[in-house]
């Protein structure tokens, strides 16, 4: 915290945005000179298959500091008052489901913007971030700029609670976000919160139905479901419910559940025993709740965390697998008759993060995007991310938006 507050007030706080632009476009190109190392220790750390942490997680991170180095020298007159401040000393703590792209969400805005951070990244996923550190000493950052500390949960809470941090920026449980407004208020820091998510995917009938099963599959088995934004909640439409069903399955058969450095593996091993217990749990739930179970018949390695593509049919809005972010490979199937049905089932959620909608109508698409309680709505894809988009929550996924101009709002005094 010290070194991060001398580096704020002497060095990185008056430079210039043009030369701290020139640090951050730096960073953006090692990050893509070693694109290959990153991808390999991400995968090791995390157990995502290599071909997500090469093709998605690590490209994003690049172009997330590209993205936020082009706004360093524009933030005079660009809706932000004429010349606004960077706040201070930022205090960030990240998730483990994306590790490095969590960082660059939090880190590459705060240093646009003229803020230090101290990170701290989560205790099942310090490699890539500890890195990143290396990484920043390559393009010869000043010291104190970015400072990683690895550790628990009460490192975490030490962070948020230090006198010295001025803004805190969250990535995680909903639960653990609720304890950090707790900490923070009465304080004067900033916050933001970007928690869970419990989204629905609605398929109309009318939908291209195997680019839909497509998008399924990657809404909710990409990352192992370990996606806050998940399209965990599949709603159908009752008159292709059930062909709709059988194609899932067929195209859950081909998936291949292994070795995460294997760059054929569609999905990999789950982060830690604790998480695999969690999904086991609410597995259990579900089917004693009676929804019907179907597993993907594939063949699980003998050592480590693995877990099946699932899905459960024949649920109702009351069941737990429902309501509750099971943060999995594990869809839970309801159907629904009108579009005004679809929008309140997919809203009946404590959670808004995001949600998908596959339809040939457009004019369908913006009924519903307007309609749907959720910070990000995407129509006939799933999953898609890109640094020029706000993403966040509504309701209790939190509040703030990380990426686009609306991302650089919470570390400015405006
Ligand atoms: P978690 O809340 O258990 O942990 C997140 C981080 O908080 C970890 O670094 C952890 O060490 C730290 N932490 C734990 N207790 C703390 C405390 N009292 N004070 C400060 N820090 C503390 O969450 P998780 O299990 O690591 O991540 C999964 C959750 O993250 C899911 O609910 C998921 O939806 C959510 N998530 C949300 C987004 C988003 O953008 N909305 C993105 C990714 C993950």
């Amino acid at each position: 915290m010290a070194a991060a507050r001398r580096a704020y007030e002497k060095v990185w706080g008056p430079m210039p945005g043009s030369e701290r632009a020139k640090y951050l476009f730096r960073i953006a190109r090692i990050i893509q000179e070693r694109g290959r190392e990153l991808a390999v220790l991400e995968s090791l750390d995390n157990g995502k298959p290599i071909k997500e942490s090469r093709d998605v997680d690590i490209p994003l991170v690049a172009a997330h500091f590209f993205y936020y180095a082009g706004w360093a020298d524009k933030l005079g007159h660009a809706g932000f008052g004429a010349d606004p401040k960077a706040l201070g000393v930022a205090g960030q703590v990240i998730p483990w489901n994306f590790p490095l792209l969590m960082l660059a969400w939090k880190i590459a805005p705060a240093l646009a913007c003229g803020n230090t951070v101290v990170l701290k990244p989560a205790e099942t996923t310090p490699l890539t971030a500890l890195l990143f550190a290396e990484i920043c000493q390559q393009a010869e950052l000043p010291a104190g700029v970015v400072n990683i500390v690895t550790g628990a949960g009460a490192t975490g809470a030490t962070l948020v609670e230090h006198p010295d941090v001025n803004k805190v920026a969250f990535t995680g449980s909903t639960e653990v976000g609720r304890r950090i407004a707790r900490a923070v208020a009465g304080t004067r820091k900033k916050l933001t919160l970007e928690l869970g998510g419990k989204a629905a995917n609605i398929v109309f009938d009318d939908a291209a139905i195997d680019q839909a099963v497509e998008g399924t599959v990657n809404g909710i088995f990409f990352n192992q479901g370990h996606v806050c934004c998940a399209g965990s909640r599949l709603l159908l439409q009752e008159s292709i419910a059930e062909e709709f069903l059988a194609r899932l399955r067929r195209r859950m058969g081909t998936l291949r559940v292994g070795d995460p450095l294997d760059k054929n593996t569609d999905v990999g091993a789950i982060n830690s025993a604790e998480q695999l217990e969690r999904i086991r749990a609410l597995s259990q739930i579900g089917e004693a709740e009676g929804a019907e179970r179907y597993t993907a018949p594939c063949v699980l390695p003998e050592r480590g965390f693995w877990f099946a593509p699932t899905v459960f049919t024949g649920v109702s809005q009351s069941h737990r697998i429902a309501r509750e972010e099971i943060f999995g490979p594990v869809l839970s199937v309801l159907t629904f008759r009108t579009p005004d049905e679809a929008v309140a089932k997919a809203n009946n959620t404590p959670y808004g993060l995001s949600a998908g909608v596959w339809t040939e109508k457009g004019s369908r698409i913006l009924w519903l995007a307007d309609r749907l309680r959720a910070g990000v709505v995407w129509a006939n894809t799933f999953n898609k991310f890109d640094p020029t988009s706000p993403f966040g929550g509504y309701k209790e996924s939190g509040y703030g938006r990380e990426g686009g101009r609306q991302g650089l709002e919470a570390y400015l005094d405006v």
